[in-house]
């Protein structure tokens, strides 16, 4: 089991007791190559380590033949195609997700900076998302138009999939706290999931697991030297925050009766147990 308690100081409520994660197979979606571990690596390695079986699904993951010339990000990043921007991205990203104990499944559409074609994508995430009996996506404070869509797309689809929980996503949540004081849990909902229904929780993994998230951000180079400099100022910004706000944070929320009456109908043996947490 993974320990979720929940946000700042509220731990002494009874209310919000120590919540469980019960899942076997948990699917964490990605937008971008890096997205999951900034967001959530020190909980998704903690997960793998007591045998939970996590998969790591990134859409956006780039043509690795595109000889396109790069956009405005790939460029800031060095690359000189959006080819050799989608090879070096994916090796950052299967040795971070070595580190974090993750199996890496990239999509090979590309990101918002290029113009392309999604219709294929859902045909693409379904086979995946269905093999999961927890699924996390994009939830706050979905500032990146590409983890607006895709967080969207899923919710489309939300019936005939297992439960789905938000996640906290990286950078953005770190400067939407330094810069705005804005913290999911005051706030309203932003995707998919009516008012009152949902709950911020904080993860608590060990020190060990938080290292290891720690030492696979670094594998993004590339990243992380296009996002700030010097390139270390965005693993210490974000656990400047991570210290600050306790860990990192994950929504549930209590099935809907319909979502809760389309779990029951599922076959628990194929699927595994439905995730109530
Ligand atoms: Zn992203």
């Amino acid at each position: 089991v993974i320990r979720f308690v929940a946000p700042r100081r509220a731990w002494r409520n009874p209310r919000y007791e120590t919540r469980l994660l019960p899942a076997k197979k948990l699917v964490v979606v990605s937008p971008h190559l890096d997205d999951a571990v900034l967001s959530l690596g020190a909980t998704l390695s903690e997960a793998s380590r007591i045998g939970i079986e996590v998969t790591n699904l990134t859409v956006f993951a780039g043509d690795l033949d595109s000889t396109a010339p790069p956009a405005h990000w790939d460029r800031k990043a060095g690359f000189s195609s959006a080819g050799a921007a989608a090879r070096l991205r994916r090796r950052e990203d299967a040795a971070a997700c070595a580190l974090i104990g993750m199996a890496p499944i990239w999509l090979s559409f590309a990101d918002s900076q290029y113009a392309s074609d999604r219709s294929g994508v859902w045909q693409q995430m379904e086979p995946v998302l269905q093999r999961a009996d927890l699924i996390l996506i994009p939830g706050f404070p979905l500032w990146h138009e590409d983890h607006v869509w895709v967080s969207n797309v899923i919710y489309e689809h939300e019936q005939e999939l297992a439960p789905i929980a938000l996640y906290a996503e990286q950078p953005y949540a770190e400067l939407a706290w330094f810069a705005h004081q804005r913290v999911p849990e005051r706030e309203a909902p932003l995707i998919g999931l009516e008012d009152g229904s949902l709950s911020w929780v904080r993860s608590r993994p060990s020190a060990g697991s938080w290292l290891r998230k720690n030492r696979a951000l670094l594998r993004y180079g590339s990243q992380l030297r296009a996002l700030a400099r010097p390139s270390i100022r965005l693993p210490l910004r974000t656990a400047l925050y991570e210290l600050g706000r306790g860990g990192e944070y994950l929504a549930f929320r209590e099935p809907s009766s319909a979502a809760t009456a389309s779990l029951q109908g599922r076959d628990s043996n194929a699927r595994g147990r439905p995730v109530r947490v």
